[in-house]
């Protein structure tokens, strides 16, 4: 777990996150800057720093992130909702640790931005 990672320092309790699931393997907590109604971000435990970190060990974690966020959605009472993987800062990411982006609550726009 790299010390100057954000979302390693959200994991380690370092820094505070709106907390909606934990387990040994994820943690999945609201964005601090939502883009609609229902903003949540699902993550790996495992520090990797991106989609294109992900290797074939990992991927038993990523259908779990997908598994969570969906359980999350229709909790949060939206079953229609955008998931969103940045990979690169071309594609927007500016985190470097996996994460998984739940979007809902609104109309999403198709192609995005
Ligand atoms: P990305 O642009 O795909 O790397 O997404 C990173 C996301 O992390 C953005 O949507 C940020 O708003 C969000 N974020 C940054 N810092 C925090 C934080 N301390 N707690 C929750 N979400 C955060």
């Amino acid at each position: 777990m790299p010390d100057n990672c954000l979302f390693c320092k959200i994991v380690r309790g370092e820094i505070p996150a709106n907390k909606l699931y934990e387990d040994d393997d994820v943690l999945a907590f609201r964005d601090i800057a939502p883009q609609a109604p229902v903003h949540f971000l699902v993550i790996p435990k495992k520090h990797l720093s991106g989609p294109s970190a992900v290797t074939a060990e990992d991927e038993p974690m990523v259908g779990k992130l997908l598994r969570v966020g969906n359980e999350i959605a229709l909790k949060e009472g939206t079953p229609h909702y955008r998931v969103v993987f940045n990979n690169g800062a071309q594609a927007g990411q500016t985190v470097f640790h996996l994460h998984m982006h739940i979007l809902g609550g609104r109309n999403m726009a198709w192609p995005p931005g």
